[in-house]
């Protein structure tokens, strides 16, 4: 099998969670690939540096020149303008693919790097620049490139949306959510590129070039942050049934619909959204992108918009998608069969459950129901008593509703079986699967 030489430049909160992924899982990668990825490098400013991830200290290296020059692949994830984009252009000149986290590089100076990967014809993909570890942008550029793209809303600075869902759910003010999302780690001690709006903004221009196939820069894009979104603003919203998002928005207009032409709107501002809106129900640090085109009507796609692990996921795509094409000389192989993952009977499932029973209404029929789930090792999250009487003949009986802990389909049919058997039970009304709780 060959070998492909993987750079890594940054070996941070992204780039040491991708090294160890490398690492660990490098027979699944080169199963995948038709390649073994090697990691012959990462580069960073210490390399005495503490790092999160246990990693062999012999590949850590403060020369990153040297170490593009070698490469195959080159993963640039240090962040900022310089050197990332030195090296990002040395390692296209090279003929290396590459990939990159880096949407402000991009924001700013993305056309530069486009061409010079055309012209060396060479992969540049950068999954991780935009919502972290939802791979939105392969989407819009090959799964909806038979599309029309009309709007594209997105939910994609989570630091932002976890300010303003603290400030829907407590009623606090923008500055003590804003200081909850220090305290949590979901912002930074300096939190301007974020409550301003600027990181989605850098995001908005990269959804809106791939979606309306035109490049879109940081100046096409008006920005307003959430610094002066009040919680009297989020109490009027809330009482209108709203809630307030910071979108990023690229929308097609018409001669019809703008005064300004046709076009491409491309904006980043706090926006009310009705709170039945898939978008609404996008909580905490999640992010979310909301697409309509003309054939496939709506899409969502929800997930973590950063941290470590989510956006190396992003980053490992596309990975193997540029290491399968330096192997094959395309998108290469769609599926991957050298699995061999037997498929479990029903029995296996793993689940929670919804049982309905029609029980006598007589003391201690509620402990003798409970003790039986437990001898069955069935744990009850759930359980709620309703009485009825009938009317005619004046006889109460309870209905009992019990929600379970996860718990195997097996145990859970002999749970029912057993219960079936007790004296105080008159029928067993509905067993359904429960997800998502
Ligand atoms: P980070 O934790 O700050 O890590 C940056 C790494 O780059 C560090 O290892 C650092 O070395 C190295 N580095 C920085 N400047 C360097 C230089 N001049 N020469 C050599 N090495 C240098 O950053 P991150 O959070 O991993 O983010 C990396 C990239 O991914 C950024 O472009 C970011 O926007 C993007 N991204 C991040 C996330 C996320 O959740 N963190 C999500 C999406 C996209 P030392 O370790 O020695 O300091």
């Amino acid at each position: 099998m060959r070998t492909l030489k993987v750079a890594l430049l940054g070996g941070g909160n992204v780039g040491a969670q991708v090294a160890r992924i490398l690492i660990e899982d490098g027979d699944a990668l080169a199963a995948r690939t038709g390649a073994r990825l090697q990691l012959i490098g990462i580069a960073v400013r210490n390399v005495n540096a503490g790092r999160d991830v246990e990693l062999p200290q012999e590949l850590f290296t403060t020369d990153a020149e040297t170490l593009v020059k070698d490469a195959d692949l080159v993963i640039e994830l240090m962040g900022g303008i310089e050197p990332a984009r030195t090296l990002i252009l040395s390692a296209l000149r090279n003929g290396a693919c590459v990939v990159t986290g880096n949407k402000a590089l991009l924001a700013q100076d993305g056309p530069t790097l486009y061409e010079e990967a055309d012209r060396a014809g060479v992969q540049l993909s950068y999954e991780a620049a935009v919502a972290g570890a939802i791979p939105i942008l392969r989407l819009i550029r090959d799964s909806l490139a038979g599309d029309r793209i009309t709007r594209v809303l997105g939910i994609v600075n989570g630091t932002t949306n976890f300010i303003l869902d603290q400030m829907d759910s407590t009623g606090a003010q923008f500055a003590d959510a804003l200081a909850e999302a220090q305290r949590l780690g979901y912002a930074e001690a300096d939190p301007t590129a974020d409550v301003e709006g600027h990181d989605a903004a850098a995001k908005a221009a990269i959804l809106a070039s791939l979606s309306f196939h035109t490049r879109f820069a940081l100046e096409n894009v008006h920005c307003e942050g959430i610094s002066s979104v009040s919680a009297a603003d989020i109490a009027a919203a809330k009482d209108a049934g709203f809630v307030i998002k910071l979108l990023a928005i690229a929308e097609k207009l018409s001669d019809a619909d703008s005064d300004g032409g046709a076009g491409v709107s491309v904006r980043v501002h706090p926006t009310l959204l009705p709170r039945e809106h898939p978008l609404a129900a996008v909580r905490g640090a999640f992010n979310a992108v909301f697409i309509e085109a003309e054939n496939a009507g709506e899409l969502m796609f929800y997930g973590q918009g950063a941290g470590g692990t989510p956006t190396a996921s992003a980053v490992l795509g596309d990975l193997v998608s540029a290491a399968r094409r330096l192997v094959l000389g395309g998108p290469g192989r769609t599926e991957t069969t050298t699995g061999h993952v037997p498929a479990l009977p029903i029995d296996a499932a793993i689940t929670s459950y919804y049982i309905g029973l029609d029980v006598a209404d007589q003391p201690g029929v509620l402990a003798r129901i409970a003790q039986l789930f437990a001898e069955h090792g069935v744990s009850i999250e759930i359980m709620r008593q309703t009485i009825h009487r009938d009317a005619e003949s004046n006889v109460e009986s309870a209905e009992l509703r019990i929600v379970t802990h996860r718990a195997s389909e097996a145990a859970l049919a002999a749970t029912v079986e057993a219960v079936k058997g007790l004296d105080v039970i008159n029928s067993v009304t509905s067993v359904l699967r429960v997800e998502g709780v």
